[in-house]
């Protein structure tokens, strides 16, 4: 939290904390964003505890088994699953520091479409593949950075133009697919792009017209290849952050199942107070509880803080409140789904190293 000053800064060491206090630094929210930042001031020797309103850490990385809970269990992801960017990025880091495979898909790698007509021929098939990745992840961002686009201009103006790469020599392949007698008409490719393109919504998290094209490509802060960690294995790295937290060595506290509703600086004493209620079944329940410290760190996600936020005393600068305000965010659920045997094509080639499939439903 901007607005709360130290006393000096951040204590270095907990015999420098006043020993009315319950902590150097409170956490709120156990994700991967605050179970970073607590394994790294509890490492310098902070005292530090992490406040859940969930009967777990992670947040949005949950890794979970489906199916029968014996040997045949099946792990997943159903929430992040990429690491994105290879390079200087220290989720990657720690996914080969604790022997989690990250796996890469060669841009050669096939490319398999299913519609209504069963499965699409190769040769559309890998054109629409490549058009789909070419025009998200660099024609977009190329013309975003070189043209300067106007606030107001949205990814899908860019992607569904009449002139978009996404459908670069689609009109041949159309050709060559209404020749083919066993191929049905219509659709055509250029629809079956557009189809794939909206498909996007699932990366972006939001409706492409929702998405402003001005700033597509600066979201980014790593370099590198986006990979998919083993399926399931996500959460060993939330697993392994929360561990060195509540390690014998420092001094963290992780505490599930409280909601954070109040966080109060008291500016003569610089001391907050955090106001917590037990919450069971996903319910808060009576009661409540407070904490007191030098520093809050709020790592609460933007949807909490437009629709629940926890109350602020004194409430947060304007600055924040309209950063808060303004910024949007969309919905993302993923389904997955376990059958007894794979029934489509598995790939041959070994390039293609992901070990569970993909799908993406399009609406066609
Ligand atoms: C389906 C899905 C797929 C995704 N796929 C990817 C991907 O492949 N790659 C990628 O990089 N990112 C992906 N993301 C995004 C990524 O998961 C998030 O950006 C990241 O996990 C956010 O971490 P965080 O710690 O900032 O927030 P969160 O994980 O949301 O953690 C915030 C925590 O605060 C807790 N909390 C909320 N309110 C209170 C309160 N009042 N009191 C106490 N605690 C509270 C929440 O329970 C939660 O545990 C995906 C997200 C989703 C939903």
């Amino acid at each position: 939290m901007g607005h709360l000053q130290p006393r000096t800064a951040v204590p270095s060491s907990k015999e420098d904390s006043p020993p009315n206090l319950d902590a150097d630094v409170i956490v709120l929210g156990a994700g991967i964003s605050g179970l970073a930042t607590a394994a790294e001031l509890v490492k310098q020797g902070n005292k530090v505890i992490v406040l859940e309103a969930r009967d777990r850490t992670g947040g949005r990385i949950d890794s979970r088994a489906i199916g029968p809970q014996d040997d045949k269990a099946v792990r997943v992801d159903m929430g992040a699953s990429f690491v994105h960017g290879k390079y200087d990025n220290p989720i990657y880091d720690l996914t080969q520091e604790l022997g989690i495979t990250v796996h890469y898909t060669s841009p050669e790698g096939e490319i398999r479409i299913l519609d209504a007509d069963g499965q699409m021929g190769e040769d559309l098939a890998n054109r629409l593949g490549f058009n789909v990745s070419h025009t998200f992840f660099d024609a977009s961002r190329s013309f975003a950075q070189d043209h300067d686009p106007a606030p107001t201009d949205s990814l899908a103006s860019y992607v569904f133009a009449k002139n978009s790469p996404l459908f670069d020599g689609l009109d041949q392949e159309t050709e060559r697919h209404e020749n083919d007698p066993a191929a049905s008409k219509p659709p055509n490719a250029r629809w079956k792009a557009k189809a794939l393109g909206r498909s996007f919504s699932g990366w972006t998290g939001a409706d492409l017209e929702d998405v402003a094209l001005r700033w597509w490509g600066f979201e980014r802060d790593t370099i590198g290849p986006d990979g998919m960690v083993t399926s399931g294995r996500y959460h060993e790295v939330v697993d392994h952050l929360a561990g060195v937290v509540t390690s014998d060595v420092g001094q963290g506290e992780i505490r599930l199942q409280e909601r954070v509703n109040r966080v109060r600086w008291n500016s003569s004493e610089d001391v907050v107070t955090v106001s917590t209620s037990p919450v069971d079944g996903g319910h808060s329940q009576t009661g409540s509880r407070d904490y007191l410290a030098s520093n809050v760190i709020c790592t609460l996600p933007l949807g909490v803080l437009q629709r629940q936020s926890p109350v602020f005393e004194p409430r947060l600068p304007p600055r924040k409140q309209r950063a808060i305000r303004s910024l949007g965010y969309g919905l993302l659920s993923k389904i997955a789904i376990r059958y007894d045997k794979a029934w489509w094509k598995e790939s041959d080639k070994t390039s293609r190293q992901v070990d569970i499939s993909y799908w993406l439903l399009v609406h066609i």
